[in-house]
């Protein structure tokens, strides 16, 4: 049996129960046509499994993840004639998570389509990216 939640709405869409635009199913994973696209061809990229976060993710999936990412990612630049492919994953609702069944999105561009992602800026002092730097580090080891 694998993991599944009762109130998960990509749970729902991977027992049928309710429709989506499918583009690829295989064992463990499953693609589909995000319901309101960044660009039309938005997809997004799930185990069948029901893990809330990509930290909760077994790392046997991974890789299975992994070559699904890639193979649909193609198939969207190809349909979508993009001229690149954003991945992009949130966990946590302070990360903009909105279902909580682990997924990826695939998100087609064009040259100079106009969509901006986040703003970057820097460290408040030089000591405090090598600071912060150790503590990931040490949290690793
Ligand atoms: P998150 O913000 O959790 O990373 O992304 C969730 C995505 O799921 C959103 O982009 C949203 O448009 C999409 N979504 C939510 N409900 C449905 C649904 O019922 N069907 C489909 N195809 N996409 C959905
Ligand atoms: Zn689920």
């Amino acid at each position: 049996m694998i993991p599944k939640d009762a109130d998960c709405i990509f749970c729902k869409i991977v027992d049928k129960a309710i429709p989506c635009a499918r583009v690829f199913e295989n064992e463990h994973c499953i693609a589909f046509l995000d319901i309101a696209p960044v660009h039309p061809g938005h997809a997004l990229v799930m185990p069948k499994a029901h893990y809330p976060t990509l930290m909760d993710l077994p790392a046997e999936l991974g890789g299975e993840l992994t070559r699904v990412l890639s193979r649909v990612g193609r198939a969207v630049m190809e349909a979508t004639a993009a001229d690149g492919l954003n991945l992009m994953q949130n966990n946590y609702e302070a990360a903009g998570q909105l279902v909580h069944h682990v997924h990826f999105h695939l998100i087609p561009r064009h040259s100079g389509d106009g969509l901006t992602l986040w703003p970057q800026s820097g460290y408040a002092n030089p000591d405090e990216m090598s600071n912060l730097a150790k503590t990931i580090a040490g949290l690793l080891e």
